[in-house]
């Protein structure tokens, strides 16, 4: 620990990918398995109402960033975070040490987001977004090349590997 180790906080790991993809249930997997904070930022949105309403074309909430950034600045200057949402061009660049882009093969995301009950329409734009890389283009874009990893989510399997990386990650970072 030198000088600069006052100003180190805990790592914070973004999880994003198209809905569908297993952001939640990858996130809760590593939050029980480290301690760290699942942030649903989907569900913060509807539940601290950091929107400025419904989006009738869209079938969504329209997000407001500013309230979004605003709501997660405490938790996030702490470190020890897992952020989950779809989107992640917003958010301030300096808050992530790794994010993670959750992958899936069209028709195993087709059926997943029939079982929630999405509209046809809804399912289409969904999954014309995934094979477009839309998600993984923005993390790209918005975050340096060396933190954004894309990661596959088709299977069970994966889904534990790909935990189990993470959790390997979070164990051998240490603040940054
Ligand atoms: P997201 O938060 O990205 O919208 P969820 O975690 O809610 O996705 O997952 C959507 C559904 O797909 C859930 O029923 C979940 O159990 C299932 N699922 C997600 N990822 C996988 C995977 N890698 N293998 C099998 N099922 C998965
Ligand atoms: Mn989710």
């Amino acid at each position: 620990p030198g000088v600069e180790a006052s100003n180190a906080r805990l790592p914070n790991i973004l999880v994003t990918g198209t809905p569908g993809t297993g952001k939640t249930t990858t996130c809760e997997l590593i939050a029980a398995a480290t301690g760290a904070r699942h942030i649903n930022v989907s569900e913060l949105v509807k539940s601290e109402d950091l929107h400025s309403g419904w989006d009738e074309d869209f079938d969504s909430y329209v997000l407001n960033e500013d309230k979004v950034c605003d709501a997660l600045e405490g938790p996030l200057s702490a470190g020890g975070n897992i952020v989950d949402f779809h989107s992640s061009e917003f958010f301030p660049e300096r808050w992530f040490d790794l994010v993670i882009v959750l992958q899936t093969d069209n028709s195993v995301l087709w059926d997943r987001l029939e079982r929630r009950g999405y509209t046809e329409k809804k399912i289409q734009e969904n999954v014309e977004c995934e094979i477009m890389h839309v998600v993984e283009e923005e993390a790209r874009d918005s975050y340096r090349e060396e933190i954004v990893k894309a990661l596959p989510s088709n299977t069970v399997e994966e889904m534990e590997s790909n935990v189990e990386n993470v959790v390997r990650w979070l164990q051998t970072a240490g603040p940054q």
